[in-house]
């Protein structure tokens, strides 16, 4: 996510801008580009009048948006979705109970995937999960967690989807971690595939939230495309329910294999997860602006 900008020689620049009528702050949050807003500006600097006299001065009285009116995502909803949960290794009838899933059912929820050294999945997603939420929120999104701490148990995978649906979201993503064979490493976007009955309305906003957010994490993090499963980062699964039951465009993020030491100490790193969050984010908000 691009941080604000700081103040000192750019603002004159800014309430230049803004005399003459450039919505500047939006330039804060768009993507980077060749064409740095100083550049614009300097094209629009006034020029002298008739007899070399200065132009005169711009008015004074610089409208100032309200700061909402400048957040990219106020009004929308992101449902995000931390997989797993600390206390399901504890609860295991709780969770291995069948629930739909789509055509079929499947298990409540699993257990997930731990790095050789021990560090759970459950953790490592949920801790991801509230630095994209405070992202999010700072770009004026509300944001709904699908569970609210990281000891509990579940929810399992269709109570997950529906939060998403009854929040009706405009975006909801799952965040996991992967545990592949130790030699498989890099991340992988699931999107749903198409499921009679189920899935076809959701399938391309999703593909395309996918995209935005494989890009945005591949350029936040330089992470590699999984080598494992997939093409270039995507990978389209009928399988799971909390894509099959979702009504809102969905997607899964697989952030790394946990079992693969390189990938490992990547996800265990707290900087390494910031970029991790700012890639999650700046999907997100290509998605939906
Ligand atoms: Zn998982």
């Amino acid at each position: 996510m691009p941080a604000p900008h700081p103040p000192g020689p750019h603002r004159p620049v800014r309430l230049l801008a803004a005399s003459v009528g450039l919505l500047l702050v939006s330039a804060c949050w768009s993507p980077p580009s060749g064409a740095r807003p100083d550049a614009e500006v300097t094209a629009t600097l006034p020029l002298p009048g008739p007899g070399g006299d200065p132009a005169p001065e711009a008015p004074s009285a610089v409208p100032t948006p309200s700061p909402t009116a400048t957040l990219p995502l106020e009004g929308r909803t992101v449902v995000v979705d931390p997989g797993h949960n600390g206390g399901n290794a504890d609860a295991p009838e709780e969770i291995s109970r069948p629930v739909p899933a789509g055509p079929d059912t499947k298990e409540c929820d699993t257990v997930g995937a731990r790095s050789a050294d021990g560090y759970p999945e459950h953790e490592f997603n949920w801790e991801l999960s509230l630095l994209v939420r405070d992202r999010l929120e700072a770009a004026g999104a509300t944001v709904v967690l699908t569970r609210d701490s990281d000891d509990g148990v579940g929810p399992c995978i269709d109570e997950r989807a529906a939060i998403g649906n009854e929040a009706g979201a405009d975006a909801a993503v799952s965040i996991h971690a992967d545990g592949a064979a130790p030699d498989s490493r890099g991340f992988h976007v699931i999107v749903p595939g198409e499921v009679s009955g189920f899935t076809e309305p959701i399938l391309e906003p999703s593909y395309e939230l996918g995209e935005a957010l494989r890009d945005e994490f591949h350029a936040a993090t330089d992470h590699p495309y999984s080598d494992y499963l997939g093409e270039e980062g995507i990978d389209v699964r009928t399988d799971l329910g909390g894509l099959n039951l979702s009504t809102v465009p969905k997607v899964f993020l697989e952030v790394g294999n946990m079992r693969n030491p390189d990938d490992a100490e990547r996800l265990r790193d707290p900087e390494w997860r910031a970029l991790a969050a700012d890639g999650i984010a700046a999907g997100l908000t290509r998605f939906l602006d």
